[in-house]
C-alpha cells in the first residue's frame, strides 16, 4: 500500500478519469474532480462527466468480455 496521509485519499476524478490525491495543499482539487477539471466551466465539466461515464462503463465491459468469453449458443 502507498503511504497517504490522514484525511488524504486517492480519488478518480469523475470528468477526465485521473487519479489523483485529494485533499493536497495549493492544489484546487475537489472530492471529485482533480485540479484540471475544476479550473474547467461546469457545462464543459458535465459534458467531460457523461464521456467518461460512458469510457468507464465500456471499460467495464471490455473487461468483462476479456475474463469471461462470451460462449457462442449451440456451440
Ligand atoms: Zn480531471
Amino acid at each position: 500500500m502507498e503511504k497517504v496521509a490522514s484525511g488524504q485519499r486517492s480519488r478518480t476524478c469523475r470528468a477526465c478519469g485521473k487519479k489523483f490525491d485529494c485533499p493536497v495543499k495549493g492544489n484546487d482539487a475537489t472530492r471529485h474532480h482533480c485540479a484540471d477539471c475544476v479550473a474547467l466551466p461546469a457545462d464543459v465539466r458535465k459534458i467531460l462527466e457523461r464521456l467518461n461515464f460512458r469510457v468507464v462503463q465500456l471499460e467495464n465491459q471490455l473487461r468483462r468480455l476479456q475474463e469471461k468469453p462470451v460462449s457462442l449458443p449451440g456451440s
